[in-house]
């Protein structure tokens, strides 16, 4: 009898686990993979995809407004909430189709039910007792949504994981972080008619950001007509006779909220799997402890993705796995580099930033020339709509070299995408000046600014 079942196994059929279990059996590995919930994972099911999804549809918004300006006449329009949550449903389910054929079609065995290591080569289905010896495993188990501390009444809240499936669009919402999730959601809620306020620890929305960004952004969602309360956090969640939430907060008055949605951050999902009875040594949050080739404290076990709370976005979950699945099977080593991501932040208008804020840059003992631009999109000046498209570039003044990117407005995903290129490579300033602008564009803006801001 072989010595081991499987040469990998990997628990969670996310981006990471998937991208893994693909290369891994590419290189001629014997691979099983189990997952408890829909194949693909956060990104895919109740993540990335579906909110990029219903960011699109919160737009349509705006550009029935805007198109009057253009001489188009369109008529009152309206929203159907059903419509758009069962249109993305029914993609959710093709993209779930689509990451299941990939594995079949790469002989890749799927279980679908949990698995918990239950030895440093053995895994332990769940309901059905099987038990695999596996030469090594791959955790991929991903997040889960967190409310650390929990508050009274905290369970009347709902986390992204439920957000896609409301049964209807409700009239307010309360939408408690003032991260990523909670802005994202809250942006496009109050485009698609919802009263949203956001209510905030800190003093301001998205820590970490560079600040000029931070505060164009909550001055702009502001002018959407989203309230924020910061400063504040929710004490206890009451139900009122009527079906609504009543969130009391730790100042100023209570809110009323037909739904509230909780988005205070994700803690790595290693609850019940075994880990560290195994061996394998976890962290404070409980994330998976690796190195750089994503290998834990036991030789046999490895993670990629948020399990292991590196930078937790499915691009970097994908090169962790691949990584991992090249220089395990394929003979062919090499590590991601985590230094220079670029990330896109999908609120209206969207944030995209690469590199160091400029905060950051000059706590890094950088000297520093600033170089920023604000202006008026080009439709905006027929729509008559009321928006700036800023952006900034942060610059090594001794080494001219740019350390960091970051644009709030339209496309600025996209355009930063592309920027990271540049950014990665070590561009300098002039290599930016050198670049002949594309006009008429916004991104010609980055490329033509001249002069640093004045200290
Ligand atoms: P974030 O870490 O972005 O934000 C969490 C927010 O919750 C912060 O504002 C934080 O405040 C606040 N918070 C944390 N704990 C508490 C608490 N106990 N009480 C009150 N507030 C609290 O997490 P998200 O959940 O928004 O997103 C999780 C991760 O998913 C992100 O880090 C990101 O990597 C990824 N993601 C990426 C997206 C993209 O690329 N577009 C989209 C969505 C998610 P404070 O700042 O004070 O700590």
């Amino acid at each position: 009898m072989a010595e081991f079942d499987v040469d990998l196994f990997v628990i969670g059929a996310g981006s990471g686990g998937t991208r893994a279990a693909r290369i891994a059996a590419g290189h001629g590995a014997r691979v099983m993979i189990a997952e408890e919930d829909r194949i693909g994972g956060t990104c895919v099911i109740r993540g990335c995809v579906p909110k990029k999804l219903f960011v699109y549809a919160s737009r349509f918004a705006e550009d029935f407004e805007d198109a009057a300006g253009f001489g188009w006449t369109v008529p009152r329009p309206s929203f159907d909430w059903p419509t758009l949550r069962d249109a993305v449903s029914k993609e959710v389910a093709r993209l779930s189709g689509l990451y299941r054929k990939g594995l079949e079609s790469a002989s890749v065995a799927i279980r679908e039910e949990r698995a918990t290591v239950a030895g440093p080569q053995l895994v332990k289905l769940m309901p059905s007792g099987e038990t695999i010896r596996a030469r090594h495993i791959l955790v991929a188990t991903g997040g889960y949504p967190a409310f650390d501390p929990p508050i009274p009444g905290g369970e009347l809240g709902i986390s992204s994981n439920e957000i896609f499936h409301l049964p209807s669009l409700p009239k307010r919402m309360l939408v408690v972080g003032g991260g990523y999730i909670a802005l994202e959601f809250a942006s496009l809620f109050a485009r698609l008619g919802v009263e949203v306020t956001v209510l905030h620890r800190g003093d301001n929305i998205l820590r970490g950001f560079d600040e000029d960004i931070r505060a164009r952004l909550r001055d702009a969602l502001e002018h959407a007509g989203i309230h924020f309360r910061l400063g504040c956090t929710v004490e206890r969640i009451e139900l009122l006779p009527d079906g609504c939430r009543r969130a009391h907060c730790a100042k100023g008055e209570p809110i009323d909220a037909e739904v509230i949605l909780i988005a205070t951050g994700r803690r790595p999902n290693t609850v019940g799997l075994g880990l560290a009875e195994a061996g394998v040594e976890l962290g404070s949050l409980g994330e998976v402890e690796v190195d750089a080739n994503s290998a834990s404290s036991v030789p046999s076990i490895h993670a990629v993705g948020d399990v292991t709370n590196r930078i937790n976005l499915t691009p970097v979950a994908i090169r962790e796995g691949h990584a991992f699945a090249d220089s395990v099977f394929g003979g062919k080593p090499w590590q991601v580099q985590h230094g220079c991501i670029a990330s896109a932040v999908f609120t209206t208008p969207e944030v995209g930033t690469v590199g160091l804020s400029e905060a950051q840059a000059a706590a890094g003992g950088h000297e520093l020339r600033i170089f920023e631009s604000a202006f008026r999109p080009m439709k905006a000046t027929i729509s008559g709509r009321q928006e700036r498209i800023y952006m900034k570039l942060v610059v090594d003044a001794q080494t001219d070299k740019v350390l960091g990117a970051h644009i709030l407005g339209h496309d600025a995903g996209e355009i930063i995408q592309a920027v990271a290129i540049a950014v990665t490579m070590g561009a300098t300033k002039a290599d930016f000046d050198r670049t002949v602008a594309l006009h008429p564009s916004a991104a010609e803006e980055l490329v033509t600014m001249r002069t640093p801001r004045k200290p």
